[in-house]
């Protein structure tokens, strides 16, 4: 059930932003989340360890690398199947699932002197409810699991520049440029209005759908 490695395979078969939130949209993702999956979540008791991510990529990746996050900035990292750097760890923050298969495909850098947070491995009752409750509501391509960082604030706009993912928190930026990105993460750890993170980006190289995806297309 869960892959071991980074299948570049796999997440070049990710959305673009676009794509990802119009299918959610289609099938009234946001209250879905808002009710069936926070359910789950608490039921689960995993609100504090994980939330709910709107499946989504800004750009390709050459072969070797992998999205690392480190301080609210993800950038690609090289990376060997050791998923070992700088004296520390690198760890999957976000999985998706195909086909019964649960995928990382966003990762976390975990310094030598921190402890390693849970394995999504751990919970796989969790993991296996919330992926069949994701599939019997057609949304296995737009949906998936976060992990909390403990850094996130009420609201989080994650801006792309080139291949740069970084993340403003809400009193960094103007609350109409918040207001502007899509929802693309939801957690459950504290009390309504719960936490969102959206996305914006602000790469250029699309002029025309700007806060949109720029992968390339063949
Ligand atoms: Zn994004």
């Amino acid at each position: 059930m869960f892959a071991e490695t980074f299948d570049p395979a796999a997440f070049h078969s990710i959305f673009s932003l676009h794509d990802a939130d119009r299918q959610f949209r289609e099938r009234n993702g946001v209250s879905f989340v808002e009710t069936k999956l926070k359910s789950l979540i608490l039921q689960h008791g995993v609100e504090k360890i994980f939330g709910v991510a709107l499946v989504h990529r800004h750009f390709d990746l050459e072969e070797g690398t992998i999205l690392v996050e480190k301080d609210m900035v993800t950038a690609p990292w090289r990376s060997d199947n050791s998923f070992a750097k700088h004296g520390g760890k690198i760890i999957p923050t976000s999985w998706f699932c195909r086909e019964g298969n649960v995928f990382p495909y966003e990762f976390g850098f975990v310094p030598y002197s921190k402890t390693d947070p849970p394995r999504l491995e751990e919970y796989a009752s969790f993991v296996e409810a919330f992926f069949d409750t994701v599939n019997l509501y057609e949304l296995g391509d737009s949906v998936g699991i976060r992990r909390l960082s403990g850094n996130e604030s009420t609201g989080m706009l994650e801006c792309t520049e080139g291949k740069v993912n970084i993340m403003f928190s809400s009193n960094e930026i103007p609350v109409e440029y918040l207001r502007s990105g899509t929802e693309t993460m939801w957690f459950f750890d504290s009390q309504p209005p719960y936490r969102t993170y959206r996305c914006v980006c602000t790469n250029t190289g699309s002029s025309e759908n700007p806060n949109h995806n720029h992968i390339d297309q063949p």
